[in-house]
Formats: C-alpha cells, structure tokens, sequence
C-alpha cells in the first residue's frame, strides 16, 4: 500500500507511456517488500535538466532515464560514473549522500546478461555489433571493456561507427558486413526487426544484417524485446546460431538501478518473469487489433 513513508522513484521520457520499465522495478520492490512505487513521468525534449532539478525538490529516490533527455540529465547531475561520464549519456540518476550522480547501466546490464543468463564470457570473443546509436555505443564500450578479443562496429550512417568504435578500446574498429560471418557474438543494436515494422503488415522481414553470413557456433543478441523473437532470431536459429533476446538485458540494465537506488539485492526471477507477463499481454493485444 502506499503511504506517506513511500519512496518514488521514476523513468522520465517522450513517449514514456509505454515504458516498460514500471512494471519491472515495481515487481522488483515487492518482491524484495520495499517500501517504494515507481511510475513513468512524459517530460518533453528540453526539459530533461527541469527533471533532475524535480527530483532534487521532490526527493525522488532515483530517475531512470530514456529519450530524449539522456544527454540533458548528463549535463544536469552533480556526477557521472566513469561509465557515463564516457558515453556522454545518463539512463539511471542516484543519490550519492546529497549529490546527484548520473550512471548509464546498458553496457553492464547487456554483459550480466551475457554472463548470468547464457553463460557467456566475452573474453576473447570476436565480436559484431551492428548499430552505433545509444545502445549500440553502451554495448561497444562494455565489450572493450570486458576484453572482447575483435570488435567490428557496422553501422548505416558511417560517423557515428567511428565515434562507437572509439568508445570500443584498442581492439574496436569499423567493421565490414563480411565481419559477421567470421564473429563469435553478433549483436544487433538497431531498432530493425521492432514489433510494427512491414513484416508484420506482409511485406519482407525487415533484417539489420544479411541472415546468410550466421551459423552454428554463433550467438546473435537481439537488443529488441518487442516482439520476443525478431526476424534476425529467427533466422539465426534456422542457421543453427544461438538466438538471444533484449528481454535480459533490459532486466539486467533494471537490476543496476535497484542497486544504485536502494543499496539491496533485487530478484531478477522476479523481474524477468514480470517483463514476460507484460510482453506476452502486449503481443495478445497486437493480434487481436
Ligand atoms: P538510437 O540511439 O536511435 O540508434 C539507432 C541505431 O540504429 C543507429 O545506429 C541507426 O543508424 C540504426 N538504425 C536505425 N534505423 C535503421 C535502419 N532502418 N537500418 C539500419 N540501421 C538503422 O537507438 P538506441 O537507443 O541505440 O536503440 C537501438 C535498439 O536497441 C532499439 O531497438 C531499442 O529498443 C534497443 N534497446 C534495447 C535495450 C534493452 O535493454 N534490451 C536497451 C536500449 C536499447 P544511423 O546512425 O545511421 O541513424
């Protein structure tokens, strides 16, 4: 029940509505039986900055953070993480005795992903991500990080894979599409494959790499989660690769926030089994409109 005592903690974006985050850290908190409730505030672009200053006047116990505004809240909070500091963009804000601090979680959460749910360790891995937006530089720079072995960075518009190959370490570097037949870990950090792109209205699956270049002894990650299986998994899993969703890593990215916010272990069973129920009520009401 929530009471005077309640802590808020909340995710601001435009369109935030739709977020999926409330009903992973609300599951989270209830399921660790804290005292705290989390809802989704639609701020407009610009007013990214304004936000931070809310939570300060109302003594919000953490914000996550999402589009428009990661780099506003960046340039907005007392601190980053080294992480944060780095990407140049904010996805989770926590207090430090009484000083804002700005993380950024994707890049963690993607590799105890990894980790925790398929038992993958990037060491040494030959590595493709396609995509070099927020997502796609969070996963560039984690990867470096961990000691993937060659990473490649393919990307449609060629600035941005420079910018994501630099975020990447000494092994990172613009890559080729011929990158990804001869990778051990394919990542595709594009929104290509979404739930509401053509396929679904009988055109062509929308793909973000030629599907001809996967086999076995790959993992392709999708960082979609919407739908759960994307037309990239599928045709990873035809080929024999291993085919892994953004379901983990969205729950994963959460999990750090709940950390950083309350200082206690979240139940990530929990979490993944409340994000399932959700995606599976929303696939429900896409087929029947
Ligand atoms: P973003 O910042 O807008 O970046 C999008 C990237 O995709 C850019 O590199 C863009 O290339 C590329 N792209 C967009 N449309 C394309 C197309 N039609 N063909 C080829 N490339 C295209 O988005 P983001 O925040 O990085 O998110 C990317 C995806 O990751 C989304 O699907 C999002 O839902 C997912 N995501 C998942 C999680 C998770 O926890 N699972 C977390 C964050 C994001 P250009 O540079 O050429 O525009």
């Amino acid at each position: 029940m929530i009471t005077g005592a309640t802590r808020l903690a909340a995710v601001i974006g435009w369109p935030a509505r739709h977020s999926l985050s409330p009903t992973i850290l609300n599951a989270a908190f209830a399921a660790a039986r804290l005292d705290w409730a989390y809802v989704a505030f639609e701020v407009p672009e610009g007013r990214g900055g304004d936000a931070v200053e809310a939570m300060r006047t109302l003594g919000l116990g953490g914000m996550s953070v999402t589009m428009p505004h990661k780099a506003a809240v960046w340039a907005a909070v007392d601190e980053r993480t080294p992480v944060a500091a780095e990407l140049g963009a904010v996805n989770c804000v926590f207090w430090r005795e009484d000083r804002l601090v700005g993380d950024n979680t994707d890049g963690v959460g993607f590799l105890d992903a990894l980790r925790d749910d398929q038992g993958i360790d990037v060491v040494g891995l030959r590595c493709v991500v396609v995509g070099a937006g927020g997502a796609g530089r969070a996963v560039a720079h984690a990867l470096g990080r961990a000691g993937a072995g060659d990473l490649a960075i393919l990307n449609r518009s060629p600035g941005p894979a420079t910018e994501a190959a630099a975020l990447g370490g000494a092994q990172a570097r613009v890559g080729a599409p011929a990158d990804v037949e001869a990778a051990d870990l394919v990542v595709n950090a594009t929104p290509v494959g979404m739930a509401g792109t053509r396929a679904e209205r009988g055109g062509p699956a929308p793909l973000p790499l030629d599907p001809g270049l996967l086999g076995p002894g790959q993992v392709v990650v999708d960082l979609i989660y919407h739908p759960l299986e994307t037309p990239l998994l599928a045709a990873a899993a035809i080929r024999g690769a291993a085919a892994v969703n953004g379901v983990g890593m969205l729950v994963h990215q959460a999990a750090h926030a709940f950390r950083r916010w309350t200082g206690s272990e979240p139940s990530i069973d929990a979490m993944a089994a409340a994000t399932r129920r959700e995606l599976a009520r929303r696939a429900r009401a896409d087929n029947s409109s």
